[in-house]
């Protein structure tokens, strides 16, 4: 009998920032002078080639057609946003703050959207002077903005977001189907486009978001087909001709030990497909994806120095001078069950032969905060920099910076 060796699965390869000299180089910046550069740690580093070499990678694989947005609460840095606008096609906001930054950016006007519940009087009166489209997701948005066009004479432009009566299988966070906070159930858009109808609003298509973090193609496509079939029977009662179907995105990237990039190939093929039947079915809509973290998560890291070195029990502690206040869903604790670590390198050892198993650990007072769990890594001592890989999205804003009140953190777009 021979013994079953059970390997235990591993994070998927980490190649997108280049090494010299033992060093991680981020815009072709050795680590370590990019630290002394932005004059502390901790912080997040931005690589525009990354950003826009993932851009051009992902229009190869998608029909030329397909128009493609960046929903920018993945990564709203202002820099970082400037550099996306001018390689997308339009930039999804999801409240008055994000829409500065979206306006600020440059980004023609026409082409953003804002999605979001509980959109306030303020923020629909805001988004209609801007002239961007508004997507509905209540007959209360409805009704203020019939006031809203009423009172000021300008049209808001609106699509109406749907809940779909089905759901993105193995995502990472569902964001349709069931009951939910967003869109309005399909079931009762028909009777949200007729109030649509008799208000003075220029309806120009559907907006369905099934939901986030999918790294399964077959799944995505099914979301896709499943999208386009209902916003083409929603169609049928709208007031006007579609001009778009937004089929939303939940393109994932691999973070945890085990996951494999996602297979963009098949989901071009069947896009292919969908941009065929809308060519005969609805012929005067586009079709629109929204994505966040695929576009940025690969082109970040979050990066800190080691302050201590202990050893409790056996166990080796590397203490850093970041942690789940600036990054909280690295420590396991935005939206997932089971705690898994991210991808960790010492940046600064890159090419160390020398390696042993270590705990990472920020300097917060409380156990959650933990960066790495028993990794095997570069040894590493106090003055070292940990870099924490796939941390372009969903990182430095949805941290809760102010808890324990250490110093903040800094962005950089490199
Ligand atoms: C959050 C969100 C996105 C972006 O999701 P990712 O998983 O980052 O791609 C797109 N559209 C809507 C409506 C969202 O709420």
């Amino acid at each position: 009998m021979q013994a079953i060796e059970r390997k235990s699965p591993i994070h998927a390869p980490m190649t997108q920032f280049a090494v010299a000299d033992g060093e991680l180089l981020v815009g072709g910046i050795p680590l370590t002078q990019l630290a002394t550069r932005v004059g502390q740690t901790p912080f997040y580093a931005y690589d525009r080639q990354l950003l826009t070499q993932r851009v051009e990678q992902l229009r190869a694989a998608l029909p030329a057609s397909i128009k493609l947005h960046y929903a920018m609460k993945a990564n709203p840095m202002p820099a970082l946003v400037c550099h996306m606008a001018g390689l997308v096609d339009g930039i999804d906001v999801a409240s008055g703050g994000e829409l500065k930054i979206a306006l600020d950016s440059g980004a023609n006007p026409q082409e953003i959207s804002f999605a979001g519940p509980g959109k306030s009087r303020k923020e629909l009166q805001q988004a209609t002077a801007a002239g961007i489209l508004i997507n509905i997701e209540s007959f209360r948005e409805v009704a203020e903005l019939a006031e809203i066009s009423r009172e000021t004479g300008s049209q808001p432009r609106i699509a109406v977001r749907v809940n779909p009566d089905f759901e993105l299988k193995s995502s990472g966070m569902k964001m349709g189907g069931g009951p939910k906070q967003f869109g309005v159930d399909a079931e009762q858009v028909p009777e949200l486009l007729a109030e649509i109808g008799k208000a003075d609003l220029a309806f120009e298509g559907f907006h369905l978001f099934a939901g986030s973090q999918n790294l399964k193609a077959e799944a995505i496509i099914e979301a896709q087909c499943k999208s386009f079939e209902l916003a083409l029977r929603l169609a049928q009662s709208a007031p006007s001709p579609i001009r778009f179907i937004n089929l939303g995105g939940g393109f994932g990237i691999p973070y945890f030990p085990g996951e494999q990039a996602l297979d963009l190939a098949p989901i071009g093929a069947n896009l292919d497909r969908l941009v065929e039947r809308a060519r005969h079915e609805l012929p005067e809509a586009e079709l629109v994806i929204e994505l966040g973290r695929y576009l940025v998560g690969e082109a970040g890291i979050y990066v800190s120095r080691v302050v201590d070195r202990k050893e409790s029990r056996g166990q080796i502690f590397l203490v850093a001078d970041g942690g789940l206040h600036h990054h909280l869903s690295a420590s396991g604790n935005f939206g997932q069950v089971i705690r898994k670590n991210y991808p960790v390198a010492i940046g600064n050892k890159m090419a160390s032969e020398e390696r042993e198993s270590v705990s990472v650990v920020g300097p917060l007072c409380t156990p959650l905060d933990l960066l790495a769990d028993r990794m095997e890594l570069a040894a590493a001592d106090v003055g070292d920099l940990v870099v924490i890989y796939q941390s372009g999205a969903y990182g430095f804003t949805a941290s809760p910076q102010a808890f324990l009140g250490h110093p903040a953190c800094i962005e950089v777009l490199v």
